[in-house]
């Protein structure tokens, strides 16, 4: 018994690797030094079972001589460079529309900077010219603007049922643990150290199976063209404080929740869950002893650290039926933001993103591990 329900747990957390392909200039690059290619590589043993993925690795044998070894990794589903956008969301559409049925579902994209994570969840950058450049069309277009505009169509055809549906958003940053509100009016202009901070401190209260955010901004949206526009501005905000703040988008987490109520006039039902979509900041190790000195980039880099590893804590706990029921989602603001989308009946996925780079390879393993144990 308590088997099934630890499988079913398990069973609403998915796993995702998706490697991205080659960019031009790497191609470029890869191709007038010869040396990298052979030193590593990834592999898709099984391509039709599209599960697996493996990666060939100079190691050191006991004895200290160079040898080559190979890691092997299973997950839910495995992405090739040659996939598309659309097929990326073709496995994912489903567990988007669970919204529609009251289930908090949570997508979180992991990988180091540069290994495509923003390029999953919002594609190229036409979603960011404004309303104008609604994606209806953009085979590039990401994962947001794909399930924005497939939750709206499904809402609508759902009408015929007695369904009527109402949205709503937010964009939060998640910067050194603290919770800045994308959307709002004061934060993240000016200070560009740890120390300086004029900026507003938000709660985070949990009630019944809510979470509110004290003092940030919730937009209720009509459609998916407001989406886009209201995307497109916290990101322009986020960028000009990147400026102020040295890449400050690779070292936070961007969240985008929405929320979607909704109530059935001939069956009485209703229904109340959030999508929320998580840009994780970048995983990779920065060197927080040597080389970076920096006390503004030892602080990201201690945070960094610690939610990533609180994610993989509160993951794995759930998934595990010794701890007894303790899930430890207050030890970071990421978690304990997200709570109610983890656990319980909320479903989960873990998109992570890979780079093809020789050159990444000891990032990618990282990545693949921190992966392979949430899975
Ligand atoms: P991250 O958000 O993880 O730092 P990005 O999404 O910004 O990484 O991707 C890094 C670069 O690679 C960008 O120039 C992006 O356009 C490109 N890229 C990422 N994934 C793909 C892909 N599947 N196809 C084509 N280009 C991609
Ligand atoms: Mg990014």
């Amino acid at each position: 018994k308590l088997h099934n329900e630890v499988q079913e747990l398990r069973g609403n957390i998915r796993v995702f690797a998706r490697v991205r392909p080659q960019l031009p200039r790497e191609r470029e690059m890869s191709s007038s030094s010869s040396s990298s290619s052979g030193l590593a590589s990834i592999h898709f043993p099984d391509p039709r079972e599209a599960a697996s993925i493996e990666l060939l690795a100079a190691g050191e044998s006991a004895v200290g001589t160079a040898t080559m070894k190979t890691h092997a990794f299973r997950f839910d589903r495995v992405f090739q460079p040659s996939a598309t956008q659309s097929d990326v969301f073709e496995e994912v559409a489903h567990l988007t529309q669970s919204v529609l049925d009251g289930y908090n579902t949570c997508i979180f994209a992991y990988g180091q900077t540069g290994s495509g994570k923003t390029h999953s969840l919002e594609g190229s950058a036409n979603l960011h010219l404004g309303a104008a450049a609604v994606p209806t069309q953009d085979p590039e277009a990401g994962l947001i603007p794909r399930a924005v505009q497939m939750l709206w169509s499904t809402a609508e055809h759902l009408r015929a049922k007695g369904w009527r549906y109402e949205f709503e958003g937010q964009m939060l940053e998640i910067y050194n643990d603290e919770i800045n509100d994308l959307l709002g009016k004061h934060e993240l202009s000016g200070s560009s150290s740890g120390s300086n901070r004029n900026e507003m401190k938000h709660e985070i209260k949990h009630e019944k199976m809510r979470t509110f955010v004290s003092d940030t901004i919730v937009v209720p949206l009509e459609s998916p063209s407001q989406v886009f526009t209201l995307l497109a501005k916290a990101k322009s905000r986020r960028q000009t404080a990147a400026t102020l703040m040295n890449e400050r988008s690779s070292r936070s987490h961007c969240v985008f929740i929405l929320r979607v109520k909704g109530a059935n006039a001939l069956t009485g039902e209703s229904c109340d869950a959030t999508l929320s979509l998580v840009d994780l900041a970048g995983s990779e190790r920065v060197n927080a002893s040597g080389a970076d000195k920096d006390p503004v980039r030892f602080t990201e880099t201690k945070s960094i650290n610690k939610s990533l590893s609180s994610l993989n804590d509160v993951i794995t706990a759930l998934g595990n039926a010794k701890t007894g029921g303790h899930v430890p989602y207050r030890n970071s603001t990421l978690t304990w933001l997200l709570k109610n989308s983890l656990g319980g009946n909320s479903k989960t996925l873990m998109l992570l993103a890979i780079s093809p780079m020789a050159e990444h390879l000891n990032e990618t393993i990282n990545s693949l591990r921190f992966a392979s144990k949430v899975n």
